[in-house]
């Protein structure tokens, strides 16, 4: 007997759930879902199938239009597009993770101690290591290579600055490297009392790029896939990577086909001949999650390493305007290039001459293209006179909000008080063009996006410093934030059609957050509950 009504209950469950309709893959119900599309929507269930959002709407309406296998109870959390990172760096995070990690080291002793140990342990017979930063070691001026020398004279030595835009090699490598002049185009042999120090300025770094040993591809494959994790923690579910070779295109795709990178990645590539070859034969290019569609190109160096190339001298170095590491011709050229191949064209801009000079080239795309999307990476300081140009020619902002907290404690000593007004002027930005596409530049900073909502709210560092907020009239809105990192980054990327919200048809990256997102005016950390990317889970917070 209990066998029949068994077997009868099966059968009305079964006719129930037929006449409930359409079968999907998974549906997400008793969830806070922020679609994050024009009108500001919020939902309570999701049913998805191949990868796709089929329907958004609330809990009774989708739980009785579909039937699926997999549910899941969202317990009222808050549900969002997967996040992307708009400016970030796996290869160099990657390179990072594999080197001598010098981040917060507090001299150059600790320098020295941190290369020791990591050489004692390393089956490699070079360093190479990144991550130091003058600025945290009291007298904020660059390091010399004396001490360095003696502790390793037979083998190479490069310590990249935390910025990327300096390095600090040791005699040995500087030897093999027969660098003959110190002055540059675009960069700085440094010396002093006509010796060279061992520092080399962005540029300068070309002379010992090429004698670098490079790690075997599957010890970077395997830092990518950690990095991949990291992110995944945080419901990061892709990242626009800020400058790539050749070569890279072909590591990303082998990854991609045994299923081991999973982001969407945004790939800008550099501006090499290869690269261009590449551009000219594909146009817009697609491979599975991979999409490369823009070139990368350095205005100026880095504020940190005095490199940003300012319109009037650095307040802290009378004799310094900072560099300009590309020609005007070149960049020309490039924006050229781009609008004929179909291509983005995102430039590196820091100060706030690099800026001008940027805006100036993208006018004439604009006249072209008023739909160019032509990005400047960073739009760090800028003269008040050129915000207005943003507008006028459409240009795309790329800002990374953490860097404004981070620089908060010297910025002002480079700039001086005036400039400093028209500097990480993220409000402004977003007012010329309506959007901006924001990220960390990990590995300069770190890639928690809760680091980012907490310097773009409330201004301030992990650690509430600055107290009253850096620039606090420059402050956005946490949904300005959130859109920054999902619909306006999608569309940042040409890729609004598919990513960037939780509107029907497109791709299912989502994040569930752990804890309520919000924004306090103390800093506290988040963590995704579960993140999806096409509708599969990559990332449960609970499995850890
Ligand atoms: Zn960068």
């Amino acid at each position: 007997m209990f066998k029949y009504a068994f077997f009868f209950l099966t059968l009305v469950s079964f006719l129930f759930s037929c006449m409930k309709g359409q079968k999907v893959d998974l549906i997400i119900h008793n969830a806070n879902i922020h679609v994050m599309d024009d009108a500001g929507s919020v939902h309570e269930a999701m049913a998805i199938r191949d990868g796709k959002v089929i329907e958004v709407g609330p809990e009774r309406q989708i739980l009785n239009k579909y039937r699926s296998d997999e549910d899941i109870d969202a317990l009222g959390k808050d549900v969002y597009p997967g996040l992307t990172d708009a400016h970030g760096h796996l290869l160099m995070y990657a390179n990072q993770i594999l080197g001598v990690d010098l981040t917060g080291a507090k001299s150059m002793d600790e320098v020295i101690y941190r290369c020791e140990k990591y050489f004692a342990k390393s089956s490699n017979k070079f360093i190479i290591g990144g991550g130091w930063d003058q600025s945290l070691w009291g007298n904020d001026s660059m390091p010399n290579n004396k001490k360095l020398s003696e502790v390793f004279k037979n083998i190479p030595v490069c310590l990249y600055r935390v910025d990327g835009h300096a390095a600090l090699v040791n005699e040995y490598l500087f030897k093999k490297a027969k660098i003959q002049a110190t002055n540059v185009d675009g960069g700085e042999v440094k010396m002093v009392n006509g010796m060279p120090t061992g520092m080399l300025l962005d540029n300068a770094m070309n002379f010992i790029s090429k004698l670098l040993p490079a790690y075997p591809s599957s010890q970077v494959k395997k830092a990518i896939s950690e990095i991949q994790e990291e992110l995944f923690q945080y419901g990061i579910t892709g990242t626009h990577e800020a400058g790539i070779d050749f070569k890279h295109i072909q590591l990303f795709k082998s990854m991609i086909s045994r299923g081991q990178l999973k982001l969407e990645l945004y790939a800008m590539l550099m501006n090499s001949p290869e690269n261009r070859a590449f551009a000219m034969k594909n146009g817009p290019y697609r491979f599975r999650n991979l999409s490369i569609r823009s070139f990368k190109v350095f205005a100026d160096g880095s504020l940190g390493s005095r490199g940003a190339l300012l319109k009037k001298p650095y307040t802290d170095d009378h004799h310094s305007h900072g560099l300009l590491l590309t020609s005007v011709n070149e960049m020309r050229n490039v924006a050229q290039f781009c609008l004929k191949h179909g291509y983005q064209m995102n430039t590196h801009g820091i100060g706030d001459s690099a800026n001008a000079l940027i805006l100036d080239i993208y006018k004439n795309a604009f006249k072209r293209n008023p739909d160019h999307r032509f990005r400047i990476e960073h739009s760090q300081v800028i003269d008040p006179a050129d915000f207005v140009k943003f507008s006028e020619y459409a240009v795309f902002p790329s800002v990374q909000p953490t860097h404004a907290t981070s620089d908060q404690r010297w910025a002002e000593n480079r700039l001086g008080k005036n400039r400093l007004q028209g500097a990480y002027a993220y409000r402004t930005l977003l007012r010329q063009y309506g959007m901006l596409a924001i990220g960390t530049d990990f590995p300069v900073e770190s890639t928690n996006p809760f680091f980012t909502i907490h310097a773009a709210v409330q201004r301030k560092n992990p650690s509430n410093q600055p107290l009253n907020g850096f620039l606090a009239q420059e402050s956005l809105s946490l949904d300005e934030v959130i859109r920054g990192m999902t619909i306006w980054a999608a569309f940042s990327s040409f890729q609004e059609n598919e990513l960037g919200s939780l509107e029907k048809g497109k791709r299912a990256n989502f994040v569930i957050f752990d804890k309520p997102l919000e924004s306090n005016p103390s800093f506290e950390q988040n963590y995704a509950w579960r993140t999806f990317i096409r509708g599969k889970m990559v990332f449960a917070l609970d499995e850890l």
